[in-house]
């Protein structure tokens, strides 16, 4: 192979980058991001960086020592050809491939009526959201999954009036039984969190709240690759190799845009 382009500068296009690297491919490599920064990891980003105890320094992620590879960033792909394997950027280059790497993860999941909320992915999100957690500042999140309920307990412990508006009838309840909903809660509750289980809200008219966090799940960065060939269905469908279904041998995908086969719970 000559030449293989990564879709996606997140942490899944990193290490893929670096383990091709590892196992001796010594052709052409492109790694494109359409953020403007450099990989960073989106854990701390919901908290230590959130809250503040950590600043930018400590949320880049290691690459390895004299990686060897094109990383262009604030560059999007449009567009993948499976017939001519050329990947389209929306500067206008064509960009063939021998191998494709598609690792453009998830967007969060938009919520109608509520178009001045915020969401939580990037590093330029947790930083606008990290300005507006004043103390006393009312926040409400809308949705109690990991991202909703890390963002309520970090927003409480800075000092502020945090609710939590649940459709669900506990926290975390599409992932964990009810007995550990039960526990989440308590320990909500215990910090001070106010919750509203079992509530729907329309609007972000009928909340009180200086600022409003949605935090429904998060949906897989796949619209530019409509008219390829590939099988996208709720992510890239691979099979077990992460090999990607309709992509003739020369792509996978990899990290929260794949959808592979997992035989615990499918
Ligand atoms: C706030 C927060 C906290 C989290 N906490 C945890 C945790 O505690 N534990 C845990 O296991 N997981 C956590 N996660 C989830 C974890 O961060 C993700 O699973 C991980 O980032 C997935 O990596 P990825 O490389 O697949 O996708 P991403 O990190 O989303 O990277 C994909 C990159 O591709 C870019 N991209 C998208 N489309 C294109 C395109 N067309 N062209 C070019 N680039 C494109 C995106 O902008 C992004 O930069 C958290 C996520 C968030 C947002």
């Amino acid at each position: 192979m000559d030449r293989i382009v990564v879709v996606g500068a997140g942490l899944a296009g990193l290490r893929a980058a670096e383990t091709l690297r590892r196992e001796d491919f010594s052709g052409e490599l492109v790694v494109i991001g359409d953020e403007p920064h450099p990989p960073y990891d989106r854990p701390p980003l919901s908290k230590q960086f959130l809250s503040g105890a950590w600043d930018m320094d400590r949320v880049w992620l290691r690459m390895e020592e004299g990686l060897d590879f094109d990383l262009r960033l604030d560059i999007s792909a449009v567009a993948v050809d499976s017939d001519t394997s050329t990947v389209t950027l929306n500067d206008g280059i064509a960009l063939p491939f021998d191998g494709l790497v598609i690792a453009t993860g998830a967007s969060p999941r938009a919520l109608p009526g509520f178009d001045d909320a915020v969401v939580l992915r990037t590093l330029d999100d947790a930083r606008r959201l990290r300005t507006s957690l004043q103390p006393g500042a009312r926040v409400t999140v809308v949705g109690a999954g990991f991202i909703g309920s890390e963002v309520a307990a970090t927003a409480v412990a800075m000092g502020c009036q945090v609710e939590i508006v649940e459709a669900l009838a506990k926290p975390l309840a599409r992932v964990f039984p009810e007995v550990v909903g039960d526990v989440l809660a308590d320990l909500h509750r215990a910090n001070g969190v106010t919750l509203r289980l079992g509530e729907v809200v329309d609007s972000a008219d009928d909340l009180e709240a200086d600022v409003v966090v949605i935090g429904i799940g998060v949906v897989p960065n796949t619209a530019w690759l409509g008219g390829s060939a590939l099988t996208v269905e709720n992510g890239v469908v691979c099979d077990e190799t992460c090999a990607a279904v309709g992509g003739a041998g020369r792509v996978v995908a990899a990290g929260d845009v794949a959808r592979w086969p997992n035989p615990l719970f499918d």
